[in-house]
Protein backbone atom coordinates (compact mmCIF):
# COMPACT_ATOMS: atom_id res chain seq x y z
CA UNK A 1 0.00 0.00 0.00
CA UNK A 2 2.93 2.65 0.58
CA UNK A 3 3.64 4.71 -2.18
CA UNK A 4 -0.18 4.73 -3.52
CA UNK A 5 -1.03 8.50 -3.76
CA UNK A 6 -3.92 10.27 -1.61
CA UNK A 7 -5.83 9.83 -5.05
CA UNK A 8 -5.01 5.83 -5.97
CA UNK A 9 -5.39 5.31 -1.82
CA UNK A 10 -8.96 6.98 -2.11
CA UNK A 11 -10.24 5.39 -5.36
CA UNK A 12 -9.68 1.80 -4.07
CA UNK A 13 -11.34 2.86 -0.65
CA UNK A 14 -14.20 4.10 -2.14
CA UNK A 15 -14.81 0.92 -3.84
CA UNK A 16 -14.09 -1.35 -0.54
CA UNK A 17 -16.79 1.47 1.02
CA UNK A 18 -19.27 0.85 -1.69
CA UNK A 19 -18.81 -2.96 -1.44
CA UNK A 20 -19.10 -2.62 2.90
CA UNK A 21 -22.16 -1.19 2.20
CA UNK A 22 -23.82 -4.02 0.15
CA UNK A 23 -22.42 -6.35 1.94
CA UNK A 24 -23.51 -4.96 5.37
CA UNK A 25 -27.26 -4.35 3.62
CA UNK A 26 -27.39 -7.68 2.71
CA UNK A 27 -26.18 -8.81 5.60
CA UNK A 28 -29.10 -6.80 7.38
CA UNK A 29 -31.60 -7.97 5.06
CA UNK A 30 -31.17 -11.96 4.82
CA UNK A 31 -31.89 -12.24 8.59
CA UNK A 32 -35.12 -9.99 8.01
CA UNK A 33 -36.19 -12.19 4.42
CA UNK A 34 -36.11 -15.61 6.61
CA UNK A 35 -38.35 -14.21 8.90
CA UNK A 36 -40.78 -13.04 6.62
CA UNK A 37 -40.57 -16.38 5.30
CA UNK A 38 -41.33 -18.06 8.59
CA UNK A 39 -43.46 -15.88 9.41
CA UNK A 40 -45.47 -16.50 6.42
CA UNK A 41 -45.41 -19.83 6.93
CA UNK A 42 -46.61 -20.11 10.33
CA UNK A 43 -49.35 -18.27 9.15
CA UNK A 44 -50.33 -20.80 6.76
CA UNK A 45 -50.10 -23.47 9.03
CA UNK A 46 -52.71 -21.52 11.21
CA UNK A 47 -55.05 -21.17 8.57
CA UNK A 48 -54.53 -24.93 7.89
CA UNK A 49 -55.56 -26.17 11.18
CA UNK A 50 -58.15 -23.71 11.33
CA UNK A 51 -59.87 -25.74 8.14
CA UNK A 52 -59.09 -28.91 9.82
CA UNK A 53 -60.67 -27.87 12.77
CA UNK A 54 -63.93 -26.87 10.46
CA UNK A 55 -63.39 -30.17 9.06
CA UNK A 56 -63.98 -31.78 12.39
CA UNK A 57 -67.08 -30.12 14.00
CA UNK A 58 -68.40 -30.95 10.37
CA UNK A 59 -67.16 -34.74 10.99
CA UNK A 60 -68.88 -34.52 14.56
CA UNK A 61 -71.33 -33.27 13.95
CA UNK A 62 -72.07 -35.72 10.81
CA UNK A 63 -71.76 -38.71 12.91
CA UNK A 64 -74.11 -37.19 15.87
CA UNK A 65 -76.34 -36.50 13.23
CA UNK A 66 -76.14 -40.01 11.16
CA UNK A 67 -76.64 -41.76 14.79
CA UNK A 68 -79.84 -39.55 15.92
CA UNK A 69 -81.08 -40.86 12.33
CA UNK A 70 -80.51 -44.29 13.38
CA UNK A 71 -82.44 -43.62 16.95
CA UNK A 72 -85.44 -42.30 15.28
CA UNK A 73 -85.38 -45.01 12.63
CA UNK A 74 -85.10 -47.59 15.38
CA UNK A 75 -87.95 -45.92 16.98
CA UNK A 76 -90.06 -45.73 13.76
CA UNK A 77 -89.70 -49.30 14.23
CA UNK A 78 -91.16 -49.38 17.32
CA UNK A 79 -93.90 -47.25 16.65
CA UNK A 80 -94.98 -49.30 13.66
CA UNK A 81 -94.91 -52.52 15.78
CA UNK A 82 -96.78 -50.80 18.25
CA UNK A 83 -99.50 -49.94 15.74
CA UNK A 84 -100.68 -54.23 15.65
CA UNK A 85 -101.22 -54.08 19.03
CA UNK A 86 -103.17 -51.06 19.83
CA UNK A 87 -106.48 -51.25 21.64
CA UNK A 88 -108.47 -47.61 20.81
CA UNK A 89 -108.74 -45.59 17.42
CA UNK A 90 -107.36 -43.01 19.47
CA UNK A 91 -104.32 -44.64 20.73
CA UNK A 92 -104.21 -45.64 17.01
CA UNK A 93 -104.16 -41.92 15.96
CA UNK A 94 -101.77 -40.87 17.81
CA UNK A 95 -99.54 -43.69 17.14
CA UNK A 96 -99.73 -42.40 13.78
CA UNK A 97 -99.17 -38.62 14.43
CA UNK A 98 -95.88 -39.91 16.33
CA UNK A 99 -94.80 -41.83 13.60
CA UNK A 100 -95.71 -39.05 10.94
CA UNK A 101 -93.23 -36.09 13.27
CA UNK A 102 -90.48 -38.83 13.45
CA UNK A 103 -90.72 -39.46 9.49
CA UNK A 104 -90.43 -35.60 9.48
CA UNK A 105 -87.73 -34.98 12.15
CA UNK A 106 -85.46 -38.23 10.26
CA UNK A 107 -86.34 -36.10 6.85
CA UNK A 108 -85.14 -32.96 7.97
CA UNK A 109 -82.05 -35.02 9.27
CA UNK A 110 -81.16 -37.01 6.10
CA UNK A 111 -81.42 -33.15 4.69
CA UNK A 112 -78.88 -31.70 6.73
CA UNK A 113 -76.31 -35.21 6.84
CA UNK A 114 -76.84 -34.52 3.02
CA UNK A 115 -75.51 -30.96 3.42
CA UNK A 116 -72.87 -31.84 6.35
CA UNK A 117 -71.47 -34.63 3.85
CA UNK A 118 -70.94 -32.15 1.04
CA UNK A 119 -69.72 -29.97 3.22
CA UNK A 120 -66.76 -32.17 4.96
CA UNK A 121 -66.09 -33.24 1.77
CA UNK A 122 -65.03 -30.04 0.39
CA UNK A 123 -63.07 -29.05 3.64
CA UNK A 124 -61.64 -32.94 3.42
CA UNK A 125 -60.54 -31.72 -0.09
CA UNK A 126 -59.49 -28.62 0.53
CA UNK A 127 -57.55 -29.84 4.44
CA UNK A 128 -55.59 -32.30 1.71
CA UNK A 129 -54.71 -29.77 -0.44
CA UNK A 130 -53.70 -27.27 1.42
CA UNK A 131 -51.45 -29.92 3.47
CA UNK A 132 -49.77 -30.45 0.31
CA UNK A 133 -49.16 -26.77 -0.67
CA UNK A 134 -47.76 -26.18 2.75
CA UNK A 135 -45.45 -29.59 3.01
CA UNK A 136 -44.01 -28.57 -0.24
CA UNK A 137 -43.42 -24.27 1.25
CA UNK A 138 -41.64 -26.20 4.43
CA UNK A 139 -39.30 -27.75 2.09
CA UNK A 140 -39.14 -24.96 0.06
CA UNK A 141 -38.54 -22.17 3.15
CA UNK A 142 -36.02 -24.45 4.58
CA UNK A 143 -34.21 -24.69 1.63
CA UNK A 144 -34.51 -20.81 1.31
CA UNK A 145 -33.29 -20.20 4.73
CA UNK A 146 -30.27 -22.21 4.63
CA UNK A 147 -29.14 -20.71 1.55
CA UNK A 148 -29.79 -17.66 2.98
CA UNK A 149 -27.69 -18.67 5.90
CA UNK A 150 -24.84 -19.95 3.71
CA UNK A 151 -25.18 -16.18 2.04
CA UNK A 152 -25.37 -14.44 5.26
CA UNK A 153 -21.93 -16.26 6.62
CA UNK A 154 -20.23 -15.58 2.91
CA UNK A 155 -21.15 -12.19 3.53
CA UNK A 156 -19.56 -11.51 6.55
CA UNK A 157 -16.58 -13.54 5.65
CA UNK A 158 -16.49 -10.84 3.11
CA UNK A 159 -17.16 -7.78 5.19
CA UNK A 160 -14.01 -8.89 7.04
CA UNK A 161 -12.40 -9.19 4.42
CA UNK A 162 -13.09 -5.85 3.34
CA UNK A 163 -12.63 -4.44 6.39
CA UNK A 164 -8.76 -5.90 6.28
CA UNK A 165 -8.12 -4.03 2.90
CA UNK A 166 -9.74 -1.01 4.34
CA UNK A 167 -7.40 -0.68 7.60
CA UNK A 168 -4.45 -1.64 5.46
CA UNK A 169 -5.46 1.07 2.77
CA UNK A 170 -6.09 3.58 5.73
CA UNK A 171 -2.43 4.53 6.43
CA UNK A 172 -1.92 5.29 2.36
CA UNK A 173 -3.60 8.05 3.18
CA UNK A 174 -1.81 11.33 4.35
CA UNK A 175 -3.00 12.39 7.55
CA UNK A 176 -5.00 14.97 6.58
CA UNK A 177 -7.06 12.94 4.26
CA UNK A 178 -7.12 10.47 6.75
CA UNK A 179 -8.70 12.30 9.30
CA UNK A 180 -11.17 14.25 6.94
CA UNK A 181 -12.08 10.94 5.65
CA UNK A 182 -12.61 9.10 8.86
CA UNK A 183 -14.84 12.72 10.03
CA UNK A 184 -16.73 12.36 6.66
CA UNK A 185 -17.35 8.38 6.64
CA UNK A 186 -19.10 8.53 10.64
CA UNK A 187 -20.73 11.67 9.47
CA UNK A 188 -22.31 10.22 5.91
CA UNK A 189 -23.16 6.73 7.28
CA UNK A 190 -20.09 5.07 5.08
CA UNK A 191 -20.47 7.48 2.24
CA UNK A 192 -16.80 9.64 2.14
CA UNK A 193 -16.71 9.36 -1.65
CA UNK A 194 -19.10 11.00 -3.70
CA UNK A 195 -18.90 11.22 -7.37
CA UNK A 196 -19.64 14.21 -9.39
CA UNK A 197 -22.61 13.38 -12.17
CA UNK A 198 -24.30 15.81 -14.57
CA UNK A 199 -22.65 18.54 -12.88
CA UNK A 200 -23.54 17.69 -9.48
CA UNK A 201 -21.98 15.64 -6.79
CA UNK A 202 -23.86 13.36 -6.32
CA UNK A 203 -24.15 13.13 -2.37
CA UNK A 204 -25.36 16.86 -2.02
CA UNK A 205 -26.33 17.44 -5.05
CA UNK A 206 -24.51 21.22 -5.09
CA UNK A 207 -23.13 22.16 -8.32
CA UNK A 208 -19.14 21.30 -9.44
CA UNK A 209 -17.30 23.49 -11.07
CA UNK A 210 -17.03 22.77 -14.54
CA UNK A 211 -13.68 23.15 -14.55
CA UNK A 212 -13.13 20.81 -11.81
CA UNK A 213 -15.21 18.50 -13.90
CA UNK A 214 -12.96 18.87 -16.65
CA UNK A 215 -9.79 18.67 -13.98
CA UNK A 216 -11.90 15.07 -12.43
CA UNK A 217 -12.42 13.68 -16.34
CA UNK A 218 -8.29 13.70 -16.29
CA UNK A 219 -8.11 11.67 -13.16
CA UNK A 220 -5.43 11.55 -10.43
CA UNK A 221 -6.74 14.59 -8.32
CA UNK A 222 -8.58 14.61 -5.22
CA UNK A 223 -10.99 16.87 -4.93
CA UNK A 224 -13.67 18.35 -1.96
CA UNK A 225 -17.01 19.09 -2.58
CA UNK A 226 -17.76 22.69 -1.87
CA UNK A 227 -20.86 22.07 -0.02
CA UNK A 228 -20.74 18.82 1.27
CA UNK A 229 -17.04 18.11 1.81
CA UNK A 230 -17.31 14.53 0.44
CA UNK A 231 -14.45 13.46 -1.34
CA UNK A 232 -15.05 13.54 -5.21
CA UNK A 233 -12.86 11.12 -7.20
CA UNK A 234 -14.87 10.44 -10.24
CA UNK A 235 -17.26 11.89 -13.51
CA UNK A 236 -20.19 9.75 -14.20
CA UNK A 237 -20.97 10.13 -17.73
CA UNK A 238 -24.30 10.21 -18.70
ZN1 LIG B 1 -21.48 17.41 -2.07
Amino acid sequence: MEGLSDFDASVALAELDVRKKELDALAASLPTEAEGRDVDLAARRDELEKLQRGFEIAQRERRRLEAEVDDKTQLLGKYRTQLDSVKTNKEYQSLQHEIAVTREDISLMEDKLLELLDEVERTQREVDEKRRTLEQLTADVAAANEEAKARLKDAEVQLIEVEEKRKRLLPALSQAVRAEYKRLFERYGGNAFAAAAEGVCQGCFVNVPAKVVAELRAGGKLYRCESCGRFIISVVEE
